[in-house]
């Protein structure tokens, strides 16, 4: 039957994302976003079992404001140190583990701002050496390499549909399974039982414990279609074509009178200002053209206010990107700039 059909294809969507992030089915939960997997592991594991949680000043809100939520505080959400060129101070990071073993750590692996890819292979061994728990916020990385969940040896590992050419209003949880034996369910609901009774009920192994209620089926499917997509155009030929795109980027940025840059971003992802010019009238200037980038704080508030300005100018380039498209996105750049100087 059609709905026999619908199960299976589900199913298969799971396999799809097992092999993709070299890992087994059992270990794949299907949620709604990149949010609603941290969400759901602050509140159901957690919350209950670590006294401290550490991150970096890159995370975007959504592995901020879940810690909140889950009752951590300037006390117990630590923060490590990055440098000047927005990477990682991996002594800074090993100097708060070790002062606070037996942590949760939660990582963006690459950051929706600035392009910068953390060291998350090395920020995991020094984690687990002192015995934390890491969870990698993997919403930025899936489109642009390979991730294997082994090799970097996270207990958990995060992304959403909509980042990796799926449609929005799904997402993965890769969960290590001693791990997701141990998390208590999210929410309770259809689908998720074993037996219930008036008094109590009983729930079924995961990942289908973590998915109580009529998951977004459509949407799974389509996200294990993407995933086949994005092997069949393939990695190496992505990085190839992405690399291409950001040295051209890049170049043509440099020569953007006043431009203020903040670093040089490994994954093609551009952040950046104009002096004396405001990010928003910037971005109204290139919608007239027909241009829609991104201005302001990309829900990375505390590393503005860190850097000590309220937001940017922000471009990010895929593999299907043009130089041509380049040059038009600098054409209308400069004309708005030009109509702003007038
Ligand atoms: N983490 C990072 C690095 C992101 O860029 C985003 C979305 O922009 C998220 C988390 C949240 O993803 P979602 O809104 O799909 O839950």
């Amino acid at each position: 039957s059609s709905a026999n059909r619908a199960t299976l294809e589900y199913e298969n969507a799971r396999e799809k994302v097992a092999q993709f992030l070299n890992s087994d089915t059992k270990e794949i939960v299907f949620t709604k976003g990149t949010t609603e997997g941290i969400n759901m592991v602050a509140s159901s594991f957690v919350r209950d079992n670590f006294s401290k949680v550490i991150i970096t000043p890159l995370e975007h809100h959504a592995n901020i404001v879940p810690w909140h939520l889950a009752g951590f505080d300037k006390e117990s959400l630590l923060v490590c140190d990055i440098d000047e060129d927005l990477q990682i101070d991996l002594r800074s990071f090993e100097r708060l583990v070790q002062k606070n073993p037996h942590s949760f750590v939660s990582i963006i692996h690459v950051s929706n701002s600035f392009g910068v890819v953390t060291p998350i292979e090395k920020m995991t061994e020094i984690a687990h050496k002192h015995h934390c728990t890491v969870l990698v916020d993997g919403a930025q990385s899936v489109a642009h390499f390979p991730i294997d969940v082994e090799k970097i040896g996270c207990d958990f590992f995060l992304f959403s549909g909509h980042k990796i050419f799926a449609p929005t209003g799904v997402g993965v949880l890769y969960g290590r399974y001693e791990l997701l034996e141990r998390m208590d369910p999210y929410q309770g609901g259809g689908a998720m039982i074993e037996d219930v009774s008036f008094e109590k009920s009983t729930f079924l192994e995961p990942p289908l414990k973590f998915e109580a209620g009529t998951t977004n089926i459509a949407g799974v499917i389509a996200l294990g279609r993407a995933l086949e997509y994005v092997q069949q155009v393939g990695f190496e030929n992505i990085s190839k074509q992405e690399q291409t795109l950001k040295n051209y980027f890049s170049k043509r940025l440099h020569q953007v009178a006043g431009v203020r840059i903040y670093n040089d971003p490994s994954v093609a992802i551009f952040s950046f200002g104009v002096d004396g010019i405001h990010f928003s009238d910037i971005a109204i200037l290139l919608d007239k053209q027909n241009i829609q980038i991104r201005a302001g704080h990309h829900c990375n508030m505390p590393l503005m206010k860190k850097l000590g300005i309220q937001g940017t100018i922000r471009a990010s380039l895929s593999f299907y990107n043009t130089t041509s498209e380049i040059d038009a996105f600098f054409t209308a750049l400069n004309k708005a700039l030009q109509m702003l100087k007038d």
